[in-house]
C-alpha cells in the first residue's frame, strides 16, 4: 500500500465536471489499495476574482484580510471535491490548511511554512478516508490565516508529501508536464521526461509558472521527487529530481519569459556608501522581493550620483513605489520612475556549467531580432535579460529555435 499526494491545480478543478473527473482518478488509485491525500487549488479564476473585489474597494488592501479572503477560494474546492468523492462511493474528508497542521510565519500573502503536524491527516487516512487539503493556506501559531504566495498549492502538496513521507507526489495540471518552454507561447516546445531540481528552480524563478518557485526550493531541500502531469489524460509526465551526470550533455534545457516583473529606477542617487543598503533594507522590511539590480556609472559633473534600477513582482510595484517615496528626502535621489512594460527572458541548463559561448550566442540571436537588452543577470546555469515586453514572445521563440529547435 502506497501513500500518494496528488495536487490538482485551478484548471483541473475549474468546473464541476472537472471536479468529478478528479474524483474518478482519485477513486482509481484508492481502489488499488493506495492511501491518497488530495491537495486542491481554487477553481480557475476564483483567486483573481477575489483579488479584484478587494482592489475595487482600495488599491492596497490589508494583507491579513487578503489572506482571510483568498483562503475561501480553496475552501470551496475542498468541500466540492469531497462531495464528488462521496458521489462515487469513496469516503473523503476535507481539511483547511490549518486543520491539516500547516503552521507558517506571519508574513501575510507570502507566508513561509515553518512546520507541519499532520496528526489529523494520519488519523483520517488510517480510518480509510481520502483526505482533501486546501492548498495555498496555513495559519500562524497564534491562529491567523495565511497564504503561501501565488501558485502556493504546489508548495502545500510538496510540503505535505515531505511531512507524510509519501511514496509518490503527483502535480496534476493542464499541460502534460514541464516543457522546454511554455507550450502556449512556443508551439515547438518539447515535453521533458525529467529535469533537475536546479533547472526547475531557475525556470520557475524566471516565469515558467508550471511550478511555484518556493515549492521547488522545498522539494530540493527535502529531496521530494515529484511528477508534473496532466489531469486531462494518462500520458506520463515529467519527473523532477536530483541532477544526474547525463543531464549535463544538454546545454539549454529550457527557455522562459517572466511577464510579471516591473522595473523601478531611481535617478540621481548620491554616490555614497550606505545608500543602496538603506533602499534595499526598506524594501526587504516591507517583504518585497527584489530580483535584478543594475547601477550605472556615476554622472560626470556636479556631485557624484548614480541611477539605480531594480525589478520587483508586478503586484508589489505599488507597495515598492510607496516605500521609495517615503525614502526620497532621506536618500536624496532626484526622481523615481516605474516601468511595467518589461519582460525577463531566460535560458536555463545545467550544461552551461561546462560549455562556453552561451551568452554570446544568446545576445547574437537577440540582436538579429532587433531586441535591446536593458539588464542582464547570470547564475552558473542561467542567463536572464530584461527586454521590452512587446518583443518578449517572439524573442522567446527565436531563442528556443536557436538553442533547442
Ligand atoms: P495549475 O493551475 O495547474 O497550477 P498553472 O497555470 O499554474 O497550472 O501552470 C500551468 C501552466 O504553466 C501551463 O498551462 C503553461 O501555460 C504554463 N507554463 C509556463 N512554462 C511552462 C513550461 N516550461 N512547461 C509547461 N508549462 C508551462
Ligand atoms: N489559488 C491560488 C492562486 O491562484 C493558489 C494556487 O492556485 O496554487 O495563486
Ligand atoms: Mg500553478
Amino acid at each position: 500500500m502506497a501513500l500518494i499526494v496528488q495536487k490538482f491545480g485551478g484548471t483541473s478543478v475549474g468546473n464541476t465536471d472537472r471536479i468529478k473527473n478528479v474524483a474518478r482518478r482519485v477513486a482509481k488509485y484508492r481502489a488499488q489499495g493506495d492511501q491518497v491525500v488530495v491537495v486542491v487549488s481554487a477553481m480557475s479564476g476564483v483567486t483573481d476574482g477575489l483579488i479584484k473585489l478587494a482592489k475595487d474597494i482600495v488599491p492596497l488592501p490589508a494583507e491579513r484580510e487578503m489572506d482571510m479572503l483568498l483562503a475561501t477560494g480553496e475552501q470551496q474546492t475542498i468541500a466540492l471535491t469531497a462531495i464528488a468523492l462521496h458521489s462515487v462511493g469513496v469516503p473523503a474528508v476535507s481539511l483547511t490548511g490549518a486543520q491539516a497542521g500547516i503552521i507558517t510565519d506571519g508574513v501575510h500573502t507570502k507566508a513561509k511554512i515553518q512546520n507541519i503536524t499532520p496528526k489529523q491527516v494520519h488519523q483520517l487516512l488510517d480510518a480509510g478516508n481520502v483526505v482533501i487539503v486546501a492548498g495555498f493556506q496555513g495559519q500562524t501559531d497564534d491562529g491567523h490565516i495565511t497564504t503561501l504566495g501565488r501558485g502556493g498549492s504546489d508548495l502545500t502538496a510538496i510540503a505535505l508529501a515531505a511531512a507524510l513521507k509519501a511514496d509518490l507526489c503527483q502535480i496534476y495540471t493542464d499541460v502534460d508536464g514541464v516543457y522546454t518552454a511554455d507550450p502556449r507561447i512556443v508551439p515547438t516546445a518539447q515535453k521533458l521526461p525529467e529535469i533537475a531540481y536546479d533547472e526547475m528552480l531557475e525556470l520557475a524563478g524566471s516565469g515558467a509558472k508550471v511550478m511555484q518557485l518556493r515549492s521547488v526550493e522545498f522539494a530540493k531541500k527535502f529531496n521530494v521527487v515529484f511528477e508534473v502531469r496532466s489531469s486531462l489524460n494518462e500520458n506520463p509526465g515529467t519527473i523532477v529530481k536530483e541532477e544526474t551526470n547525463s543531464m549535463e550533455g544538454v546545454v539549454v534545457r529550457g527557455v522562459s519569459l517572466d511577464k510579471n516583473q516591473a522595473k523601478v529606477t531611481l535617478f540621481g542617487v548620491p554616490d555614497q556608501p550606505g545608500k543602496a543598503a538603506r533602499i534595499f533594507r526598506a524594501l526587504a522590511d516591507a517583504a518585497i522581493n527584489v530580483d535584478m539590480i543594475v547601477q550605472n556609472v556615476s554622472h560626470a559633473g556636479g556631485a557624484p550620483a548614480t541611477d539605480l534600477s531594480f525589478t520587483v513582482d508586478k503586484p508589489d510595484l505599488l507597495k515598492a513605489s510607496n516605500v521609495i517615496n517615503t525614502l526620497r528626502a532621506e536618500i536624496g535621489f532626484k526622481e523615481a520612475a516605474t516601468d511595467e512594460s518589461i519582460g525577463k527572458l531566460s535560458i536555463v541548463g545545467v550544461g552551461m556549467k561546462s560549455h562556453s559561448g552561451v551568452a554570446a550566442k544568446m545576445f547574437d540571436v537577440l540582436a538579429q531580432e532587433g531586441v535591446n537588452i536593458g539588464m542582464i543577470s547570470t547564475s552558473e546555469i542561467k542567463i536572464s535579460v530584461v527586454i521590452e515586453l512587446a518583443k518578449g514572445e517572439s524573442a522567446m521563440r527565436a531563442l528556443h529555435k536557436a538553442f533547442i529547435g
